[in-house]
C-alpha cells in the first residue's frame, strides 16, 4: 500500500519558533514546570489539545468573509442549521459558543437533585455541568475499555448490562437522559460501535428514556465503524453518521473538534417542548436562537467544516496519522493505551517510568522532559489532574491511571512533524532512568492542574 498523504496542500503558513535547550530550561522554571503556564510562542509542536486548534480550509476562510452578521435570521444560520440537520436529522438546531454551553443549557433543564445521568464516560465539562445542578454523573464503560494494554475494536462501548441494572436500581423517573460520548475522549479516544449505540437505544426505549450523543468526534467514530464493524465497509461515512444519530433523540457538540473550527458548538434535538425550554435559556445565556453566542462568520465556518469532516480522504489521513505516531512508539517499546484512539496518543506513565511513584507525578515528569528535549507540549492526565487528598491523613489518592496525552490538532502538522515527535519521545524513553519525580509547591483548591507549580525532587 502507498503512503497515506495529507489530503491538502498548504496555502498559508504560520512559522513555529525554535528555542535552545538552555532557553527551554529557563522557560520551564519560570512556568513552575507546568506546561499550561508556558507561552504558546515558546512551544515548537503543541499537542496540548485537539480542541479549537484545527486548521481551517480556504473554503472555511471564504465563508468567514461571507458570514452574514444580521442579528436575527442571518443566512449563515440557515446554512449552519441545514449542515447540522443533514448529519443529525433533528428538527431543532440550537447554536452555542462551545460544547459546554450546550451541556449547561440541557442539564439546567434535565438535571437537578436526585437525578442520575449515565454515560460510557463523561467528559469533565459534562460531568461538571451535571453535578453543578445537583445531579450525579455516572460512568458505565464496558470492562475492556478500562484495560489500557488490551486491544479491542470498540473500547468506548457502554456496558449494557450495567446500564439496565442501573436504570432498575435508581428508577426510570430519576434518569432524565442517557448519554453516549463518541468517541470516548476521557477513555483514550476509543470508538463506540453502531451495535452498541443501537442496543443502548433499545434499552432507553424500553424504559422511555431519551438518548443523547456527546457528538464531539462523531466523524472519527463513524470512520472507525466503517473500518472495523461488519456491514459498514460499503456505506459512506455520512450514511454511517446519519445512522448513528438516528438512534439518538438529540446531541450536544463542541464544534472545536469535528466541525474543524476554532470556536463553536450546538445542541440538536427532536423534542419540541424541550427545544422551547432550551431556546428560552439560550436567549438568557448565549443569544438569540439564530446565532446563540456565535458570529455569523463562525456559523459559516462550522457549516463548511461539517461538510469537510465527513470526507473519507480526510478521515483516512486523520485516523492514520494518529495511528502512525502510536505505531512508532509501540515499535520503540513505549507503553501506550492500545490500540491508538482517534485524536490522541496516551502514554502509560506507570509503565514508562515505574521507578517514580504516583505521588511524585510520573506523568508530569514525562511532560516536562518532552518539552526540555524537543519543545513539545503535552498534558498530564493522572495524579496531577485527578488526584485528591484523603480528608483525615492528607495522603494523595491517585486515579487508576497515570497518563500523558498527546492530542493531534486537525490538519495542522505534517508527517515530518510527527516523525520529529516520535524521535523526541524515543530519546526521552532511552533516558528514562534519569527522569525525576516532582512535588507540588503551589496548588489552587479546584482544577489545580491549570495553575499548579512544581519542583523536581533531587
Ligand atoms: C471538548 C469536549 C466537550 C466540551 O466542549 P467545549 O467546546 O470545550 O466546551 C464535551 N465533551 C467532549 C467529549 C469533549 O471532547
Amino acid at each position: 500500500m502507498k503512503t497515506i498523504i495529507e489530503p491538502f496542500r498548504i496555502k498559508s503558513v504560520e512559522p513555529i519558533r525554535f528555542t535552545t535547550r538552555d532557553e527551554r530550561e529557563k522557560i520551564l522554571v519560570e512556568a513552575g514546570y507546568n506546561p499550561f503556564l508556558i507561552h504558546a510562542d515558546d512551544v515548537l509542536i503543541d499537542l496540548l489539545t485537539d480542541s479549537g486548534t484545527s486548521a481551517m480550509s480556504s473554503k472555511q476562510w471564504a465563508g468567514v468573509m461571507d458570514g452574514d452578521e444580521s442579528y436575527a435570521g442571518s443566512k449563515s444560520f440557515y446554512r449552519f442549521e441545514a449542515a447540522v440537520r443533514k448529519i443529525t436529522g433533528d428538527k431543532f438546531i440550537i447554536p452555542t459558543h462551545q460544547g459546554r454551553a450546550a451541556e449547561k443549557i440541557l442539564f439546567s433543564i434535565l438535571g437537578g437533585e436526585g437525578k442520575y445521568i449515565p454515560n460510557n464516560t463523561h467528559f469533565d465539562t459534562t460531568r461538571a455541568n451535571i453535578e453543578f445542578t445537583g445531579a450525579e454523573a455516572v460512568d458505565l464503560l464496558n470492562e475492556i475499555g478500562k484495560h489500557p494494554e488490551q486491544r479491542a475494536d470498540f473500547k468506548g462501548n457502554m456496558d449494557l448490562d450495567a446500564l439496565e441494572n442501573f436504570i432498575q436500581e435508581k428508577g426510570v423517573d430519576n434518569i432524565p437522559v442517557v448519554m453516549i460520548t463518541i468517541t470516548n475522549n476521557s477513555g483514550g479516544g476509543q470508538p463506540v460501535s453502531m451495535q452498541n449505540i443501537r442496543e443502548t437505544k433499545e434499552i432507553c426505549d424500553k424504559y422511555k428514556i431519551p438518548l443523547f450523543l456527546d457528538a464531539c468526534r462523531f466523524a472519527e467514530n463513524a470512520y472507525f465503524i466503517k473500518k472495523r464493524e461488519e456491514g459498514y465497509q460499503d456505506k459512506s461515512v455520512l450514511e454511517i453518521c446519519q445512522e448513528m444519530f438516528s438512534y439518538a433523540d438529540g446531541a450536544t457538540m463542541s464544534a472545536k473538534k469535528d466541525a474543524l473550527v476554532n470556536i463553536g458548538g450546538f445542541l440538536s434535538l427532536n423534542d419540541e417542548e424541550l427545544a422551547m425550554k432550551c431556546r428560552n435559556l439560550l436567549i438568557v445565556t448565549e443569544g438569540f436562537p439564530t446565532y446563540g453566542g456565535l458570529a455569523g462568520r463562525d456559523l459559516e465556518a462550522v457549516a463548511q467544516g461539517l461538510e469537510e469532516v465527513v470526507d473519507e480522504h480526510y478521515l483516512e489521513y486523520r485516523i492514520r496519522s494518529t495511528e502512525y505516531l502510536g505505531e512508532k512508539m509501540l515499535n520503540a517499546g513505549i507503553p501506550i493505551i492500545e490500540p491508538p484512539g482517534g485524536h490522541a496518543i496516551y502514554i502509560d506513565a506507570k509503565r514508562f517510568i515505574p521507578q517514580i511513584p504516583p505521588n511524585q507525578y510520573p506523568g508530569q515528569s514525562i511532560v516536562c522532559e518532552l518539552y526540555l528535549e524537543g519543545g513539545i507540549r503535552s498534558v498530564e492526565i493522572g495524579s496531577v489532574m485527578f488526584g485528591k487528598y484523603h480528608k483525615a491523613t492528607g495522603e494523595l489518592i491517585s486515579p487508576p491511571m497515570e497518563l500523558v496525552r498527546m492530542a493531534i490538532p486537525r490538519r495542522v502538522y505534517t508527517q515530518s512533524h510527527i516523525d520529529y515527535v516520535a524521535e523526541v519521545l524515543i530519546e526521552v524513553f532511552k533516558n528514562k532512568d534519569k527522569l525525576k519525580g516532582y512535588k507540588i509547591t503551589y496548588e489552587a483548591p479546584m482544577l489545580r492542574h491549570f495553575t499548579a507549580k512544581f519542583e523536581p525532587i533531587n
